[in-house]
């Protein structure tokens, strides 16, 4: 099967100032569990109700009553509580309802990943080329943040949104709207990133499902027309809070000139075999200054 779903093509170039050097992040042996963390920015945030009256209101009804520009997910849903199965219907037209985002193969799935918990799938592209809003929508964000670089949100009508991460520029602005298939910006290798690619999320009432639910990334199609949604859909989180409940009883030490295993050991009461089997190193490890070894 080809992937041909570039309707428009991508400007020549690219304005230099907008492609910039990534802030590479390599998980190490020994790094406490972290969660993708993303801040929260100034932007415009509309909430129709006070909080009593959205506490009585369903998931679905929040998500259409909240429109926030800043923060990726405003909603303060815990969808591991949701008691029923939601049918989403993801297209009427296959071929004009869903465009896949970028044809690149996928290089990350969603799941742990080193120390750190993906709650995306990566798709391999190079800086400049097209990515697509995947469904039609109403692009709600459309900004930089130092993790996710330059990143675009695209809320779509069902309660699923789209995010599209790690772009060399972004070509929509918030409260664009979109068709499946519109061009949202150009790939590249913003923020935390290792080389060019698109880190592309779904989410459902602002929480992360895994893509593969949705799409066939082989076939460059939605899986099916019909989306079952229910808490098991986001059991994974459960997955997250063991290894961050287990990252909460492990200490770290960072690693100064000088120092020796030796040297940590005793400081820290354990003997060098344990530190050694702790941080899956050999005593003839060379200790680089700036490591984090764990010492508990
Ligand atoms: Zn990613």
């Amino acid at each position: 099967m080809t992937c041909n779903v570039f309707p428009q093509n991508p400007p020549d170039t690219i304005p230099p100032f907008l492609v910039m050097e990534s802030d590479e992040y390599f998980p190490e042996e020994g790094d406490p569990f972290i969660e993708e963390d993303h801040e929260y920015e100034e932007g415009e945030f509309v909430q129709q109700f006070d909080a009593a009256t959205l506490s009585k209101m369903t998931p679905f009804e929040i998500y259409s009553a909240i429109w926030d520009t800043a923060r990726i997910n405003p909603y303060g849903l815990d969808m591991k509580l949701k008691n029923d199965t939601t049918l989403l219907t993801l297209w009427r037209n296959p071929n004009a309802d869903y465009s896949h985002p970028t044809c690149g193969d996928v290089t990350s799935e969603f799941g742990m990943r080193g120390h750190r918990y993906h709650y995306g799938i990566d798709l391999d592209l190079e800086t400049g080329d097209a990515v697509l809003s995947a469904f039609e929508g109403t692009v709600r964000i459309a900004k930089y943040s130092p993790s996710y670089g330059y990143y675009v949100i695209v809320r779509h009508p069902n309660g699923l949104e789209t995010l599209y991460a790690h772009l060399s520029r972004i070509l929509v602005k918030s409260g664009d709207k979109v068709k499946a298939g519109d061009l949202v910006g150009l790939g590249g290798n913003t923020g935390r990133s290792r080389g060019s690619h698109l880190h592309f999320e779904i989410r459902f009432l602002g929480q992360q499902i895994d893509p593969r639910q949705v799409i066939a990334f082989e076939n460059y199609s939605c899986k099916s027309q019909l989306l079952p949604i229910c808490s098991s859909t986001f059991q994974y989180q459960h997955v997250v809070s063991e290894h961050k409940a287990k990252a909460g009883n492990s200490k770290y030490y960072r690693v100064k000139k000088g120092d020796t295993l030796s040297k940590i050991a005793r400081k820290h009461n354990i003997s060098v075999k344990k530190l050694c089997k702790l941080n899956k190193i050999s005593t003839r490890t060379k200790l680089s200054a700036g490591r984090k070894l764990r010492v508990n």
